[in-house]
C-alpha cells in the first residue's frame, strides 16, 4: 500500500530524512503538484490534523476535496472500502483518513492511491508523532539519549503508542506516568514529580473520555492535582527541559491555565510543525520517495 500508515514501516534514517525535508520547507523551500487533488476523510472529531493537513495541501498547490461522513452515502450503509474506491475512481491522487478503527487500512488492500493515516482508533497518529520529533529535534538537534515522560490516558492514546515505538527506536528513553487506570505497561511507568524534575520532555496527554468503557476513577480536580500539570510542577524541571501536547488541551485538568502557554511549553510550535511535516510526508509520497 501506498502512502504513510505507520512509522512502524519506516527505518529512523527515512524519518530523519523527512524531518531534515520539512525543516527544509519551514525555512521557506516551495514545491508545487498543481494537476493533483487529495480527499480528506474524517469519520472522527478533529481540528489540528483536519486542518493541518487541509493547509499543507493548499501550501502544495494541491486542490483539496473534504468529505463529509454525516452527508456522504456512509450514512446508507456504505462502507470505507467502497468509499475509498469510489474517490480512487473519481481520479483522486490520494486520500488522508482518520477513522475509529485500529488498522482500518487493512480494509484497504486492493486501494492503489497513496493513503495518509490522520489516526487510527488508539493505535497509530503517524503525522502527529513526526510533528513531535520534528519539535523535540529543533530544540535539542538529536534525539539519542533524550528523556520523555508520557503523561496521562496512555491506555486510549494513539499518541502514546505511536511516539513510544519511535522514540525508542530513535534511542530515547521513554517513560510513563499518570493514574493506574491508564496504565497499560507499554513503557516503564514514573511518578509524576520525580519525571518533572529528571526528564527533558514532559507530553501531556488529553483525558480521552470519548474512548472510555467505563466512568473515570476520580474527579477531573482530582486529576488535576495529582496528575496535571501544575505550575509547581512546572517550576521543578529541568531549565531546558520542555512541555508539549498533542492537544486539545483541557485546561485545569491535564495542564493548568498559566502552563499551556508559559515559556517551556511547545505546544502551538508542534500546531505549527504539524503543517511542515505533512507537506513533507505528502510531497515525498507523490515524488515516489515514500
Ligand atoms: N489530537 C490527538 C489525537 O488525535 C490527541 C487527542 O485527541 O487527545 O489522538
Amino acid at each position: 500500500m501506498r502512502g504513510l500508515l505507520t512509522l512502524k514501516d519506516l527505518s529512523t534514517d527515512k524519518i530523519k530524512e523527512l524531518i531534515q525535508y520539512a525543516l527544509k520547507l519551514k525555512k521557506g523551500f516551495r514545491i508545487s503538484y498543481p494537476d493533483k487533488k487529495i480527499a480528506t476523510l474524517f469519520f472522527e472529531n478533529s481540528t489540528r490534523t483536519h486542518y493541518s493537513f487541509q493547509c499543507a495541501l493548499m501550501n502544495l498547490g494541491i486542490k483539496v476535496i473534504d468529505f463529509n461522513s454525516s452527508s456522504s452515502s456512509i450514512a446508507k450503509g456504505e462502507s470505507l472500502y467502497d468509499t475509498v474506491r469510489t474517490f480512487e475512481a473519481l481520479g483522486v491522487d490520494g486520500v488522508v483518513i482518520r477513522h475509529t478503527k485500529e488498522k482500518y487500512y487493512e480494509d484497504l488492500k486492493n486501494i492503489q492511491i497513496p493513503i495518509f493515516n490522520g489516526g487510527d482508533g488508539k493505535a497509530d497518529h503517524p503525522t502527529q508523532s513526526l510533528l513531535d520529533l520534528m519539535t523535540i529535534y529543533e530544540e535539542y538537534g538529536h534525539f539519542e539519549g533524550l528523556k520523555c515522560c508520557i503523561v496521562g490516558d496512555i491506555s486510549h492514546s494513539r499518541v502514546a503508542h505511536g511516539n513510544i515505538e519511535i522514540m525508542q527506536r530513535l534511542g530515547m528513553e521513554v517513560y510513563i506516568s499518570g493514574p493506574e487506570e491508564f496504565n497499560d505497561h507499554c513503557a516503564e511507568w514514573i511518578p509524576l514529580d520525580e519525571a518533572c524534575r529528571t526528564m527533558d520532555i514532559i507530553m501531556l496527554l488529553r483525558v480521552q473520555f470519548e474512548r472510555h468503557q467505563e466512568k473515570m476513577k476520580i474527579s477531573v480536580e482530582e486529576y488535576h492535582k495529582k496528575y496535571g500539570m501544575t505550575y509547581e510542577r512546572m517550576k521543578m524541571m529541568k531549565e531546558k527541559a520542555i512541555i508539549m501536547h498533542p492537544a486539545p488541551i483541557n485546561r485545569g485538568v491535564e495542564i493548568a491555565d498559566e502552563v499551556a502557554e508559559c515559556e517551556k511549553s511547545r505546544i502551538y510550535k508542534q500546531m505549527t510543525n504539524g503543517v511542515y511535516v505533512r507537506m513533507a510526508v505528502i510531497s515525498d509520497v507523490l515524488d515516489g520517495n515514500l
